[in-house]
């Protein structure tokens, strides 16, 4: 029997007053893997990753966590059952320090030890971080405020990280460096992730799997090496 995917969204939709942001959406998120939701500007990929995590709510819909209807819950409990939110352009504090960014993704974790470690585990992974951990975030580059933004998701030790265009303003040789930061961490991690991407070519490089969305409704879903090879796919949707 195939294994129970880690992310199931059966129907999703949602909007803003009038407009309609996604239309019974539907997906399915294997454990371990990395997938990406593809689409133009205003497609609803930004929505979905918003009503995934519990910022948006859902006007009908499930979304299923290992089998558990997290639709309903508020943001703070979806951080509780391991599903972590990056926003575009990360949500880093710039007037506090590394460290002190990454302890409020810990906040709501108890035991001061317990999330001293984490904070150590995380700038582990990180080098660039660890060598400005005092530093405020406002002196990073791009890059690292990124990474910033990636470890203190981390800190919560998610089971599914939901990124929105972690590139954005982003130069070619940093978001290939994030692409990667990102397979290794899946590795190590035991993360799942779901990429927001309007970088559609390089988000298809590193993921398993990719979503197309199109006025908010999922108009292709197939393996990233065939949506690579769709020219007509790529051409009506993608861009490039
Ligand atoms: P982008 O790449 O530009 O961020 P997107 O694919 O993430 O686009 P969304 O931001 O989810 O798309 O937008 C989906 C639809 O919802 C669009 O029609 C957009 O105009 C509309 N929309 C998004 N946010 C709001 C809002 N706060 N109020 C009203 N309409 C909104």
């Amino acid at each position: 029997m195939a294994e129970r995917p880690i992310l199931s969204v059966e129907g999703l939709s949602t909007g803003y007053g009038a407009v309609t942001a996604l239309n019974g959406v539907s997906m399915s998120v294997s454990r371990g893997g990395i997938c990406a939701v593809l689409g133009a500007n205003g497609a609803g990929k930004t929505t979905l990753l918003r009503t995934l995590s519990g910022l948006k709510r859902a006007d009908s819909g499930r979304v299923l966590l290992d089998g558990t209807d997290i639709t309903r819950l508020p943001a703070e409990r979806h951080v509780r059952h391991g599903l972590v939110h990056v926003p575009e352009g990360g949500g880093v504090i710039v007037e506090l320090s590394v460290v002190e960014n990454l302890r409020l993704g810990g906040l709501w974790r108890s035991g001061r030890r317990a999330r001293l470690q984490r904070t150590d585990e995380v700038l582990e992974l990180f080098p660039p971080l660890r060598e400005r951990a005092d530093r405020p975030a406002a002196t990073l580059s791009g890059g690292e405020r990124q990474m910033l933004a990636l470890g203190r998701a981390l800190m919560a030790r998610p089971r599914v990280l939901l990124l929105d265009e972690p590139s954005l303003g982003l130069a070619p040789l940093v978001t290939r460096q994030i692409m990667q930061m990102l397979l290794k961490l899946r590795a190590e991690q035991e993360l799942t992730v779901v990429l927001v991407e309007q970088n559609a070519r390089s988000a298809l490089s590193i993921t398993d799997h990719g979503f197309v969305l199109n006025q908010g409704e999922v108009v292709m879903a197939d393996s990233s090496s065939r949506l690579l090879a769709d020219d007509r796919m790529r051409h009506a949707y993608l861009g490039f």
